[in-house]
Parts: structure tokens; C-alpha cells; sequence
């Protein structure tokens, strides 16, 4: 267990920046949060769940999860979510409230030394494709062909677009003059290798789209042909610092609008969120290329309640939309289906009937999820055969039974029943069957796992010791009302039982003695230990007594005394018992022992 005091950053300068930092704000930006009583709860984003179990306590400016045992403050939120280190944790914090840090040295940076040189490589080849669009003969084509299409200059900064040149030689120069080594530019994918060994820039004569990692940094580009060559669009092959599958186009600079907006909508083309952000559509982003994947849907599960599925209007668009909202929907997000007429993808629509148009006869008018099923499966029967139709209308039933709500399951199998002239009752009866066996098989599944976590995780055990469920609640009360502490520390000291607890005591002491009180925000910043800031927070966030019982401390604090003086005279006699020589007298001893045993267990 190491126990470090936060160094670097001057402590005064910590407490500014946590306090200027309001903790549901900050995991707003991140998490759907929902008030319930004094907490706030949402679905927990470090690991997956379906019902909220992440809570978030303003009062105490602390953050729970019941699910996975994840907890801290503010620092340790940002530091888990953005995975980046303490004090960088502290820094984004900082900018995020335009407080000035003094400069900081840190030896630990949270990126590697290598990946930190990738994100200079990439930051100089955008600047690089960029000065050439905007300024050169070389993109001359390009930049008219994107003024063409209506992309404004405001984008083209905004996006930080470039121009990759005919010629690799300039890029392969220009990347050399900056001193990368060639294999380093290889194995980053910022050149390719051709049969011959040429070093040869594998977005030759495209226009670019640099791709930003979810902290903001390039660490691929897309690359689109400016005539007929194929394929019209081509991403960076994945490295080391790039998983297609885990990062969407655009997210960075939309996830405070999607959050706010509580709605999100995906495109599937680079050139779409480009034609939203000049309709003043903020909360847009788009897949690279790809199918949506599982992590992306997560991604937009934890940001917003509807996502929103705006793919081109062709087969292949209805496919992809299919795929990605059985995906979603599994997830039970919201899901919705734009759908675009005939041939036109988004940007085409936007440019031709402008934003209004766009929000009012696409986005607002957007098929729940279930709508756009039940045609798009329509597609797959032959409908003049009659057991192709009664197979359509089971696989329906089945979909719909996978709705929560009543009215929405009644309505749809209304539509039913009309548009092939069944009985609606038969179907409701079809529905109701698939949902028992859904919730069946839930209920197996729960079985499994709690045996499950039984069997790994002993600290789950319903069984807590009286002595220990004693020492969590007296500091659960110490927490939370501090005046007890000068208590505590005279009659019990750091005699804790469980060794976690004497830490976090220890702490306590130390802390109230400084401030006479105890703000447990800062508490968790001067432990260094992940499993204690853990505990700490699930502590904190007991519920205690409106007003302090006496009664109930009194209780606590004999509890635990006597549990360790019993523990302290057990060892006793255990020595005694070993050193004796007389077998009469040992065997008295041995007695005394099992009945101490006895009384501890009974307590
Ligand atoms: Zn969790």
C-alpha cells in the first residue's frame, strides 16, 4: 500500500482547480446524469450495464459506481476516463476553467515517449497537406473542387483539410527535414513502402481528413480522390495509436452539443459533417469507413439517450443502418432511421434543401427503430405466399417483444393485425410468449453471474462481519460528521481491524487536524492508492443518519475495541499457550481460547 501525499502541483493549487470544478458538471459532459434525491445517477461508463448504477453525490463532490466499485473525485473521474495521468487529470481540469497552472514539470508523461513523436509527425503533416491546399499550385484542383461543393474556408480551418501532393517525394523530403526516421514513419503509417522499397505517401492526390483520437489528437487521415480513382475513400491503415473501430469522426469537438442535446446523429461520410457543421447541425459525427462497431455504439450510448442513424438512402445505406441499429437497439439506446430520398446522401441533401429542410423533413420526422425494421424485413418475404407471411409476422412479434413499453407493443401489433388481417390478440398473445421466454432467460443469466462473482470476488460475500460492517459505518459518520474524528482518534487510535481502514482513519486524522473539517474530495486526493480512493468514496457515500445517534456510536466504537482487544488477548494466549510447559495448565489455556473464539463469534 503506498500512501503519497500529491506532489508536483502546489496543494493550494489542487484544492482551486477541484473546487472550480463542480463534479456533476464535469461527468455531465461525459455521462447522462439523472437527479434521484441528493444524487445523480447514469449508466456507468467504465463498465458495461443497462441499469444506472453509477452515482454521483454533488454534496461530496464524489462519484460511485455500485456495479464495478470504481470511485473517487473529479480528478480521479477525468483521469480514468480520459486515461491520462494525475497531473495531467489536474491540468485539463484547469483549461477547462481557464484557471493558469505555474508551469509544471512533469516526469511522467501519459503517453510514451514514442507516441508523443507520432502526434508530432501527424500535427506537422497536417500542417504540411493544409499549407498545401490552401497556398499552393499543388492544391489548386482540390481546393476548387471543395469550394464546388460549397465547403468554406471557416471548414476547411475548422477541419484542418489538406491537400496530400501527386508527388511523395515532397512528403517523404518534407518529413525527413523534420527528422523522423523513415522506419518510424513506416510503422505509423504516415508513408508506405512499396515493392521496390520506395518510400511512397499513401493518400498521394487526395484531399485530406485528418482524424482526431477521442483527446483531440491526429493520429490517422482520410484520404478522398479528387477524379475517378478508386477507392474513392481510403483511411490510414490502423497502428498502434489508431482502432478504427473505437473512435468516431468529429466526436471530440461535438460531445458537449450531443450531451447537451441529449441526441446524436452518425453519418457515414466525412464530407456529411462537414455540410451539418456549416448548417449549424453540432452534434454530428460519422463512422471511418467502417460498419458501426460495438465500442462506437457504447461511445454514443454514454453520451446521449437517441442516436440518430443518417446513412446514405441507397441499399447499401439501409444494410449498414439495419446492422448498426440491431446493435444499438441491443444496447437498448433509442434508435431512430433517417431515411434520405432516393440516391442523396446527406451532404447532397443539405446543399440542395438547406438546414431547415433537413432538421424538419429528416431528422424530426426520423423512424423509430422498430418502424424501419418492420419494413426493411418486409423486404426479405415473399408476400403473396402465405407461410412466407405468417414467418414475417412471427419474426415481428418476436422484434416487438423486445419493446419496454405497453402502449408502443399494443400500437405496432395493431399495425399488424390490420395491414395482414390477423387478430390483433393473437399477436399480443405471440408477443407476450417471447417476452416470458426473454425474461427467463435474463433471470438464468443473473443466477449465473451472481454465482459467478461469488465464486472470484470473495468481498461480495453477503456476510460481513458485525465488527467490520461497525467500522464502515463509524467512518461513513465520521465522514460525515467531523466532530467525531477527535472522538474516535482518543478511544480507538488507528486500532482499526481491517488495514484499509486504518489508512483511510489515519488520513482522517491528519486531515481534521489541519482543517477541522473533512472535505473527502481532497481526502481522496492524498491517497495514492486505487483500492483505497475506492473504498473511501463507497464510504462516503453510505447513507447515514439525518442526526447522529449517539446510541449507534457508542455501539460502533465497543464493537471494534472489543474485536481488536480480543484479537490483541487471543494472540496472548495463542504465545502462552506454546511456551507452556505444563500440559494441565496448557490445556486450560487451550480452553480459555476456544471459549474467547466462541464469544467473538457471537458478538
Ligand atoms: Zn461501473
Amino acid at each position: 500500500m503506498v500512501i503519497e501525499m500529491s506532489r508536483k502541483i502546489p496543494e493550494e493549487i489542487v484544492n482551486e482547480v477541484r473546487a472550480q470544478n463542480d463534479i456533476v458538471e464535469v461527468i455531465s459532459e461525459y455521462v447522462q446524469l439523472t437527479r434521484r434525491g441528493r444524487n445523480y445517477f447514469g449508466l456507468c461508463p467504465f463498465h458495461e450495464e443497462k441499469t444506472p448504477s453509477f452515482s454521483v453525490e454533488q454534496e461530496k463532490q464524489l462519484f460511485h459506481c455500485f456495479g464495478c466499485g470504481k470511485g473517487g473525485n473529479v480528478f480521479t473521474f477525468i483521469q480514468e476516463i480520459e486515461q491520462i495521468n494525475y497531473v495531467d487529470a489536474i491540468q485539463l481540469l484547469a483549461k477547462r476553467v481557464d484557471l493558469e497552472l505555474p508551469s509544471i514539470r512533469t516526469d511522467r508523461p501519459s503517453y510514451s515517449k514514442e507516441a508523443e513523436q507520432v502526434f508530432v509527425a501527424y500535427d506537422w503533416l497536417v500542417k504540411f497537406y493544409q499549407h498545401l491546399l490552401k497556398y499552393s499550385e499543388h492544391g489548386k484542383e482540390a481546393l476548387k473542387y471543395l469550394q464546388k461543393r460549397g465547403i468554406t474556408e471557416e471548414t476547411i480551418d475548422r477541419f484542418q483539410l489538406g491537400f496530400s501532393p501527386h508527388d511523395s517525394d515532397l512528403t517523404v523530403q518534407f518529413l525527413q527535414q523534420k527528422q523522423f526516421p523513415l522506419p518510424f514513419l513506416v510503422k505509423h503509417r504516415l508513408l508506405n513502402t512499396t515493392d521496390q522499397e520506395r518510400h511512397v505517401d499513401p493518400f498521394r492526390g487526395r484531399i485530406v481528413f485528418p482524424i482526431e483520437n477521442l483527446h483531440g489528437k491526429s493520429v490517422a487521415f482520410g484520404g478522398r480522390a479528387l477524379g475517378d480513382e478508386q477507392p474513392k475513400y481510403l483511411n490510414s491503415p490502423e497502428h498502434q495509436l489508431f482502432h478504427k473501430a473505437q473512435i468516431l469522426y468529429n466526436f471530440g469537438n461535438a460531445r458537449a452539443h450531443i450531451r447537451k442535446l441529449n441526441e446524436v446523429i452518425v453519418f457515414e461520410g466525412y464530407l456529411d459533417v462537414l455540410a451539418a457543421h456549416q448548417a449549424k447541425i453540432p452534434n454530428v459525427v460519422a463512422t471511418l469507413g467502417t460498419a458501426l462497431s460495438e465500442k462506437q455504439a457504447q461511445l454514443l450510448k454514454q453520451t446521449a439517450k437517441t442516436v440518430i442513424l443518417c446513412y446514405d438512402g441507397d441499399e447499401a445505406g439501409l444494410t449498414a443502418s439495419f446492422e448498426a441499429g440491431q446493435l444499438l437497439n441491443k444496447q437498448k439506446v433509442d434508435v431512430r432511421i433517417a431515411r434520405l430520398p432516393d440516391g442523396l446522401d446527406p451532404d447532397d441533401y443539405l446543399r440542395k434543401y438547406g438546414s431547415e429542410s433537413f432538421r424538419r423533413e429528416i431528422i424530426e420526422v426520423s423512424d423509430p427503430y422498430i418502424t424501419f425494421f418492420m419494413h426493411y424485413k418486409k423486404r426479405a418475404y415473399n408476400m403473396s405466399v402465405d407461410h412466407e407471411r405468417i414467418r414475417y409476422i412471427e419474426d415481428m412479434a418476436k422484434q416487438l417483444a423486445r419493446l419496454d413499453s405497453l402502449i408502443e407493443r399494443e400500437f405496432y401489433a395493431k399495425e399488424l393485425a390490420k395491414e395482414f388481417e390477423v387478430s390483433e390478440q393473437v399477436i399480443i398473445q405471440d408477443i407476450e410468449q417471447y417476452r416470458e421466454k426473454i425474461s427467463n432467460d435474463k433471470k438464468d443469466n443473473r443466477t449465473y453471474n451472481r454465482n459467478t462473482n461469488i465464486h472470484i470476488d470473495n468481498s461480495t460475500k453477503p456476510f460481513v462481519p458485525a465488527y467490520l460492517q461497525a467500522e464502515k459505518r463509524l467512518i461513513a459518520h465520521m465522514i460525515s460528521y467531523p466532530h467525531l474524528i477527535e472522538r474516535v482518534q482518543t478511544e480507538i487510535g488507528i486500532h482499526f481491524n481491517e488495514p484499509i481502514h486504518q489508512v483511510i482513519v489515519t488520513h482522517l486524522y491528519g486531515l481534521y487536524e489541519e482543517s477541522n473539517s473533512i472535505d473527502v474530495s481532497e481526502l481522496v486526493d492524498k491517497v495514492n492508492d486505487e483500492q483505497i480512493k475506492n473504498v473511501i468514496t463507497n464510504l462516503a457515500m453510505l447513507d447515514t443518519n439525518e442526526e447522529l445517534n449517539e446510541m449507534e456510536i457508542n455501539d460502533y466504537i465497543r464493537r471494534i475495541k472489543s474485536e481488536s482487544t480480543d484479537k490483541a488477548r487471543l494472540r496472548e494466549l495463542k504465545q502462552k499457550q506454546k511456551l507452556e510447559k505444563n500440559p494441565i495448565l496448557a490445556a486450560e489455556i487451550g480452553m480459555k481460547i476456544i471459549e474467547l473464539k466462541k464469544q467473538m463469534k457471537s458478538l
